[in-house]
């Protein structure tokens, strides 16, 4: 079987034949090719999807998805794997799932699904440049990839690196993209694979497939079984979206080409809508922002304040207060002096509501405060306690039952 993909990614339609087909353990139909132009899912990164043709009918079969057996252990990445389609590759086959049986030997013309291929190649190169220059620049490694078809392209790095340094590794990365250098794949004999030096270096049996990036190799050359693009132009653009601490390094998120653009015009989206909305360019919406958090701020303080005015009233006329659970601590703390000045025995102010429960400050300035913790414990199994002079905490009960809970200690 020949794997064409990884001599020409660019292929994208191919007349063949069925070799083998059957029905796995899930009870899905899959089928192997004589040669084929559909990449795999290897290494975090999804298989091709397409169809096949039969020929002389006008029948179509879908190419769901694709697995690889035979690989050797270091092909759990598509970098440092074994990647030939020539010598050392036998026992590898792939298994593609499709839509309705096919018997052997039945005549086929493999059509790919070029756009998200061609997705995954503009991210999977993008991806070798960020690599390959973080290499060059600071010797880290590329220790785990994952390109998902949904959200960002992750990749991680074995040690810490600033996010302004990454940033000027993306620019550099950029003019890299520009430069429109070539993107070329190699198969050397074991001999001469010996004196390069390339990254995802592992010892392995067979056939390693280098892929280099620039004249000379001079921006990277990486161990790879995947497809790229063949000019790094054809990338587009690559944007770092995060730069996270990640098991000692970090992850870097980004993305490229149509992705990229994609997430640029959401992002330019949401924040032109957003200026709109406030009747403002956009450039003035973080000082805008951040007026408003002060007036919150602002506000929220005026409300505390009358919000104690109207409680410390409330205080005059009821001995038990209830009130919205929007009450900082030393404002309750307050309404409670005012009730224990005004009024012997037992008084509180509760602050929540019946379904979620009451924070309190309760007690007496005459009687030992802890006898009604002890009471709202037996009733509601009440959280909380304190000193003579005061107990606080949290209770789940209705405003009702704790009235007559008041009431039945001939306070209320
Ligand atoms: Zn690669």
């Amino acid at each position: 079987m020949k794997r064409i993909y990884e001599t020409d990614s660019y292929i994208k339609e191919l007349k063949t034949v069925v070799t083998a087909s059957g029905t796995d353990d899930g009870g899905r139909h899959y089928i192997e090719l004589d040669d084929t132009i559909f990449f795999p899912q290897e290494g975090g990164q999804n298989a091709d999807t397409g169809e096949l043709l039969l020929c002389g009918t006008d029948k179509r079969v879908l190419v769901l998805d694709g697995i690889i057996s035979g690989r050797n252990k270091c092909s759990s990445s598509v970098h440092g794997g074994q990647g030939s389609s020539q010598a050392g590759t036998e026992g590898i086959r792939i298994r593609y799932i499709v839509s309705e049986p096919l018997p052997a030997g039945t005549e086929v013309v493999c059509k790919l699904d070029w756009g998200p291929r061609f997705d995954r190649m503009q991210n999977h190169t993008g991806e070798h440049i960020l690599s390959g220059l973080m290499h060059k620049r600071f010797g880290v490694d590329n220790v785990g990839f994952h390109l998902s078809d949904n959200g960002p392209v992750t990749v991680d790095f074995n040690k810490q690196i600033r996010y302004e340094q990454v940033m000027e590794v993306q620019d550099e990365a950029n003019r890299v993209i520009w430069a429109n250098l070539p993107v070329k794949v190699s198969f050397p004999a074991s001999e001469e694979l010996k004196e390069i030096d390339y990254r995802s270096k592992i010892e392995i049996d067979g056939q390693v497939r280098l892929i280099s990036i620039g004249e000379e190799a001079k921006i990277d050359i990486c161990a790879c079984c995947a497809p790229h693009v063949a000019l790094t132009g054809e990338t587009g653009l690559l944007k770092i979206l995060s730069v996270v601490n990640w098991k000692g390094g970090i992850r870097v998120s980004m993305l490229c080409g149509r992705r990229a653009l994609e997430y640029i015009n959401r992002e330019h989206d949401l924040i032109s809508n957003l200026a709109k909305s406030m009747s403002t360019e956009a450039v003035n919406v973080p000082g805008i922002v951040d007026s408003y958090r002060e007036e919150i701020i602002n506000l929220k303080s005026e409300l505390a304040g009358l919000k104690e005015k109207n409680l410390l009233e409330e205080a005059c006329r009821e001995r038990v207060i209830f009130t919205d659970d929007n009450i900082p601590a030393p404002v309750m703390k307050n309404i409670y002096n005012a009730l224990t000045e005004r009024y012997d025995g037992f008084v509180g102010i509760f602050a929540g509501n019946d379904e979620s429960g009451y924070r309190y400050n309760a007690g007496s300035r005459d009687l030992d405060s802890r006898d009604l913790a002890a009471k709202l414990k037996d009733a509601f199994s009440a959280r909380g306690g304190g000193s003579p002079e005061m107990i606080q905490g949290k209770v789940t009960a209705g405003k009702e039952d704790i009235y007559r809970l008041f009431a039945g200690m001939g306070e209320k």
